[in-house]
């Protein structure tokens, strides 16, 4: 995809200097289909460049989101959520005891954590 916008922004240049070229030695309405060729292929790649980083930002955004796991005791259900540690799968129990009644505790689920910040920036007003 990258690549891709290279290559037409390398292409927008071209266009653009073939234009500047017809303008100075040869047919000036070929210069102007070259021109705006040009400057119509920079601005697309341009937008689709700024679209990429966009999407790059929010893709990285939602790889930065903390996971957690879920505690679970198997005796009274007593459930406690805490960071998410190397090695956890659900269902393994885990070195956590139940502060109600002493029982091994089980990872019952883990999950990403999903912030959304639109939604806290309105909670913040
Ligand atoms: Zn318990």
């Amino acid at each position: 995809m990258f690549a891709m916008i290279m290559f037409a922004l390398l292409l927008a240049l071209v266009a653009i200097y073939w234009g500047f070229n017809e303008y100075l030695y040869g047919d000036p309405s070929t210069a102007s289909f070259f021109l705006s060729v040009g400057i119509a292929t920079l601005a697309v790649s341009t937008y689709m460049m700024y679209q990429t980083r966009k999407r790059m930002i929010r893709l990285l955004s939602v790889e930065m989101q903390p996971v957690s796991s879920t505690v679970q005791c198997v005796k009274c259900g007593f459930k406690n959520i805490r960071e998410f540690k190397r090695g956890d799968f659900v269902f393994k129990e885990t070195e956590e005891m139940c502060p109600k009644d002493s029982q091994k505790m089980v990872i019952s689920a883990i999950y990403r954590e999903v912030k959304d910040k639109e939604k806290a920036k309105e909670m913040s007003y």
